[in-house]
């Protein structure tokens, strides 16, 4: 059996649909973010980049590097087991209270990314909660996907941010079920905010849990970086918060907080905690650095917002057409893989520029778009000359502009 025949013929299909992805081959200049240096071209040249999710360059930050170099002289490299056998650190302990108080919770709960604390808490959850139904708006993230197919409980697809199809799913739920409600704050593809309280609010009324991930907001909003539950005061309404060290805390790593009684219970019965090994000290002791940081300082949540209103007002000068969305994140639509593609490959080759193209399954056919992240290190200079090389391409690709 030719099995790389097989494999040939699958990414054939996704090379003519414009579907196959890509990876800039990329090494960050230290002190220099967001410039980096592109190794996938002879040259070697610099870029700068423009879709981190290291949203606030903490990534970057002298406390956090300190706190790492430090925590390896002080413990060494990896943590040396699960957290059940000789894997848990002084540090690891440290970071779950620091996350804990960040929320305003008991107690909070690590993983090793965002990606496992939304699969093993949702799949614990649907597993061994009694007659759990779980209620997923539409455009969950797929780490809260797949969670859910993996606890083979009941399930139900609500439309996205729509509260009055939550209220009429969790309406037709049988007598004795355990309803679920999962969803995000902010969405990373679109920026669109969830309304919250409202969810909450029918939540309470049908006495179901409620599960957010707020992956894209924490560090990013609230006085602390609590998230958008803080900001708007509604974080004890919300049964488990998960959120990311790998996004605006800038390192790596997943979590969920809520009572001691919800997170003793995932510990103790989620495989993707119990089965694996912890994160490295090092590695915690550099996310308490960042936590720590931007609960006490606005000045990095300030001038990252602000250069998301220049880069705002810059596309609408020249009618480069953007989703318009009450967060920090600019999708810029081209709405064809193909153009996405040859567009992002532009704009990396001879302005400098990085944005990796956004294409189907990451969002739906037809809406191909470039993710832009500003960040409190994207210079005015930098925005300008985006802006200008947009327009460039807009008229070069024919494509169409915003009408003011
Ligand atoms: C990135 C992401 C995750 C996964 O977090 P990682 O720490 O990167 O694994 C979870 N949920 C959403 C909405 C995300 O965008």
């Amino acid at each position: 059996m030719d099995f790389d025949a097989l494999f040939n013929a699958e990414l054939d299909t996704l090379r003519t649909e414009g579907n196959y992805r890509v990876f800039a081959e990329l090494e960050r200049h230290r002190g220099a973010f967001p410039r980096a240096v592109n190794h996938g071209c002879p040259e070697k040249s610099d870029v700068t980049v423009w879709c981190s999710n290291d949203y606030l360059c903490m990534g970057q930050h002298a406390d956090v590097l300190d706190a790492m170099h430090a925590a390896i002289d002080r413990a060494g490299a990896g943590a040396g087991g699960t957290r059940n056998i000789s894997g848990t650190h002084h540090t690891h302990v440290a970071l779950e209270r620091e996350l804990a108080d960040l929320h305003g919770k008991e107690a909070a709960l690590l993983f090793t990314s965002g990606y496992v604390s939304n699969w093993a808490s949702l799949s614990t959850l649907g597993a061994r909660l009694p007659n759990a139904v779980i209620l997923s708006d539409s455009l969950n993230h797929a780490s809260m996907i797949e969670g859910i197919r993996h606890a083979k409980c009941a399930r139900r697809i609500w439309k996205h941010n729509d509260v009055e199809d939550l209220r009429r799913h969790l309406a037709e739920l049988p007598e004795g079920a355990t309803p679920i409600v999962a969803f995000e704050s902010v969405y990373s593809m679109d920026g669109d905010i969830a309304p919250i309280k409202e969810i909450c609010d029918v939540a309470d009324e049908f006495g179901a849990m409620t599960y957010i991930d707020e992956v894209h907001a924490v560090g990013m909003y609230g006085p602390r970086g609590g998230g958008v539950a803080e900001r708007e005061g509604l974080m004890d309404r919300i049964t488990l918060i998960e959120g990311t060290l790998g996004k605006a805390f800038g390192v790596m790593g997943g979590y969920i907080t809520g009572s001691s009684a919800l997170c003793d219970f995932i510990r103790s019965f989620a495989s993707g905690f119990i089965f694996t090994t912890a994160l490295p000290p090092a590695v915690a002791a550099g996310a308490l650095a960042s936590i720590r940081h931007l609960k006490a300082s606005e000045f990095e949540r300030r001038r990252q917002q602000r250069q998301v209103a220049n880069l705002r007002a810059g596309l609408d000068a020249v009618g480069i057409p953007h989703l318009p969305n009450p967060s920090h994140i600019v999708p810029v639509m081209v709405k064809d893989p193909v153009k996405c593609k040859m567009i992002s490959d532009i704009l990396l080759d001879q302005h400098g520029i990085y944005v990796q193209p956004i294409n189907y399954p990451t969002v739906p056919k037809g809406t191909e778009r470039l993710r832009f992240t500003p960040g409190p290190m994207h210079s005015d200079q930098d925005i300008d000359h985006l802006v200008f090389a947009l327009g460039e391409l807009w008229r070069h690709c024919a494509l169409a502009r915003a009408v003011a």
